[in-house]
């Protein structure tokens, strides 16, 4: 097969979509005024942010007032889990979270830990799912925050946030979601999940990096994240970026229209999966068979190291990740991995291939055919096989 370029690493980011420029250039070109100001200029930016959050909210099942613009997918996680926190003490400061939840929730929590919080880090199965009586087991009297993921980003686990949801609200407990990964691979109704906050990142579904919101339920104590001139209904200033707002409110548009074809995402990642397991020796998958993200495939290969697979790859013209991008600097093994019960030689050996709408069915017969003789060539360089 000829050298061909495949990009497989769409849990680290996306690719923008050509609808999600073109909704950014109203705001680029001729709408540029400040959104607070009060004259016409400024005025017409305003509307195209209120359009999009009518938009977004339309396509979550919440009302406009709930959601909020942040920069990213990191500060609404930030945003939530502190703000929360902060907002209700009085009841207490007990927060409950898992262990395989992204460094941005994770990270958040243990500093509130050093501010003098109390932070319970729930176990995960061997597929890396939270149960939700473990949640009720957990809950205390003066739990005030859960913060349990919707989807994982490194080995795509699905969890039952309807079902946790349910757990927090008879015990009047605030529930938060992030559900960055999932936004655009599950069908996304706030009422339905019956939670209190959750957050999106736009370029995980082919909007531009550097935008993110925040679902906030009305009612809801929060303290604000950044005080200035009042954006935000006040509890996020700073003049909104509005480009990448209104790219935002497409990508979310384009990626809900297409829930009803994920379906053929995830028969690509079932034939990768299935040809790697069975023509790699010594190859496990990582996560669940059933109930994971429609477009994640995590393996871990025996003998050889993730970030070697990596390069290869890379050299064959294949992106794909080791672990998530954010741990992919360091030398640790993923926290994911461990959190599943993989030893470390397993961990360090794991790979995630995420592919999205516009792999092909090319895209993958080229990684079928590269990926087997990258780890063949690499444990035939390895002093532990002996294959
Ligand atoms: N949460 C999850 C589950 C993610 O996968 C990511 C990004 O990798 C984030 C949060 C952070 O989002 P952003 O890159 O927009 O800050």
């Amino acid at each position: 097969m000829e050298k061909r370029f495949v990009y497989a690493d769409n849990a680290a980011t996306t690719a923008p979509s050509r609808e999600a420029i073109e909704a950014m250039m109203p705001a680029l070109t001729d709408e540029w005024g400040n959104p607070s100001s009060l004259h016409t200029k400024g005025q017409r930016a305003k509307e195209l942010i209120e359009q999009a959050r009518a938009t977004i909210a339309d396509r979550l099942g919440a009302m406009r007032s709930e959601i909020y613009f942040t920069s990213c997918g990191t500060e609404a996680d930030n945003w939530a889990i502190r703000g929360a926190a902060y907002a209700n003490v009085k009841k207490g400061k007990h927060i409950i979270t898992s262990k395989v939840e992204h460094h941005a929730v994770l990270y958040t929590c243990e500093q509130l830990e050093k501010e003098g919080f109390e932070v319970t880090y729930l176990d995960v199965d061997g597929d890396g799912r939270v149960y939700p009586e473990q949640v009720r087991d957990a809950i205390r009297p003066d739990t005030t925050l859960v913060a349990i993921m919707y989807a994982n980003n490194e080995i795509g686990t699905i969890m039952p946030i309807e079902e946790i949801s349910a757990v927090c609200k008879e015990k009047g407990v605030l529930f938060f979601t992030d559900a960055v990964q999932a936004v655009g691979n599950v069908p996304i109704d706030v009422h339905k999940l019956g939670v209190d906050m959750l957050s999106l990142s736009g370029h995980k579904i082919h909007a531009p990096k550097g935008i993110g919101a925040l679902y906030i339920k009305r009612g809801i104590r929060i303290q604000n994240l950044i005080n200035g001139g009042g954006q935000e209904a006040g509890k996020r200033s700073g003049t909104e970026n509005v480009p990448y707002i209104c790219a935002l409110a497409k990508a979310i548009e384009i990626a809900t229209d297409k829930l009803g074809e994920v379906y053929k995402i995830a028969r690509k990642r079932d034939r990768l999966i299935d040809t790697v397991l069975k023509t790699i020796p010594n190859s496990r998958l990582n996560g669940p068979r059933e109930g994971r993200l429609a477009g994640n495939a995590n393996f871990s290969f025996d003998y050889i190291e993730g970030e070697s697979m990596m390069l290869l790859l890379n050299e064959e013209g294949i992106c794909v990740s080791t672990g998530s991008a954010c741990s992919s600097r360091s030398l640790e093994p993923s926290h994911v991995l461990l959190a599943i019960g993989l030893p470390h030689e397993k961990a360090h050996g794991s790979l995630r291939i995420s592919i999205t709408h516009e792999t092909t069915d090319e895209d993958i017969d080229y990684i079928l055919q590269k990926l087997p003789e990258v780890v063949l060539r690499l444990r035939l360089m390895s002093p532990l096989y002996n294959g």
